[in-house]
């Protein structure tokens, strides 16, 4: 009776009461590498020019990323790890019928939703066919959610850290700062659903959204002459990833950028 009373004991102390949990709650990243694996089209490899592919680089931005945050104390969760579709092996994962490329939408909102994530993060460089002079970085954010306002200052905070980082590393690369998913030059593929798909909001048998604040990143582009040159560049990925790890570290700490 005694022992039973002393494992008692010891089970309450090593159950974490409220107090407790709440001290030790890490704060959960998912980080998306952006595209991804083999597919009918260009969104699974994303962008390619200048001898890079967008998601071969999203990938090795996400994996450093990753280490920078885990070693600032974050947990962190990647979408993908490898050279493959998020959504893997296919499913239907909106029940529409058909598996394409909104399953792969789905599989990595439903992946943040899944590991609980405070905040959701899609990693990807971008591209401008026939302009080779435009570069630079610029965040992107949801209006349609509610909590739109954490999205916005996350978008902010990462776009400010990848340029200072940028800087630091030795490549000066404008902040374009930010803008909502729905003034994208890049048309949606339904008139009605204007937003990212990894960003927006439920549509029942389309996609699921995400339950937390999060923001889509666009950092350099590949068409670009410079941006593209700067990428081959070793040190340019840990720069970029050391721009995320501590974009997302000042969104947690508060701070507020323009
Ligand atoms: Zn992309």
């Amino acid at each position: 009776m005694r022992y039973l009373a002393l494992l008692a004991a010891l089970l309450l102390l090593f159950l974490p009461g409220p107090a407790s949990a709440q001290t030790h709650h890490r704060l959960i990243v998912v980080l998306d590498p952006g595209h991804g694996g083999y597919g009918p089209d260009m969104s699974y490899t994303g962008a390619i020019d200048n001898g890079l592919e967008e998601k071969v680089l999203t990938l090795q931005v996400a994996k450093r990323a990753a280490r920078d945050l885990r070693a600032m104390g974050y947990a962190v969760n990647l979408t993908r790890t490898r050279d493959q579709a998020v959504n893997w092996p296919p499913r239907d994962l909106n029940h529409d019928g058909t598996i394409d490329q909104l399953d792969d939408y789905n599989a990595r909102t439903l992946f943040a939703n899944r590991h609980h994530a405070d905040i959701f993060v899609s990693i990807h460089f971008d591209a401008a066919e026939g302009a080779p002079f435009i570069h630079g970085t610029h965040g992107y954010y949801c209006p349609a959610r509610p909590f739109w306002r954490q999205s916005k200052r996350l978008a902010a905070t990462i776009t400010a850290a990848l340029a200072a980082s940028l800087t630091h590393s030795g490549y000066s690369s404008p902040d374009a700062g930010v803008q909502t998913d729905v003034a994208d030059k890049v048309p949606q593929r339904f008139p009605n659903y204007p937003w990212f798909f990894v960003l927006g909001p439920s549509w029942p048998k389309r996609i699921t959204g995400s339950a937390m604040p999060g923001a889509l990143i666009e950092s350099l582009y590949l068409t670009s002459t410079s941006d593209a040159t700067a990428l081959k560049r070793s040190g340019t990925i840990a720069a970029i990833a050391r721009g995320y790890a501590e974009g997302i570290r000042a969104y947690f700490h508060g701070h507020t950028m323009s």
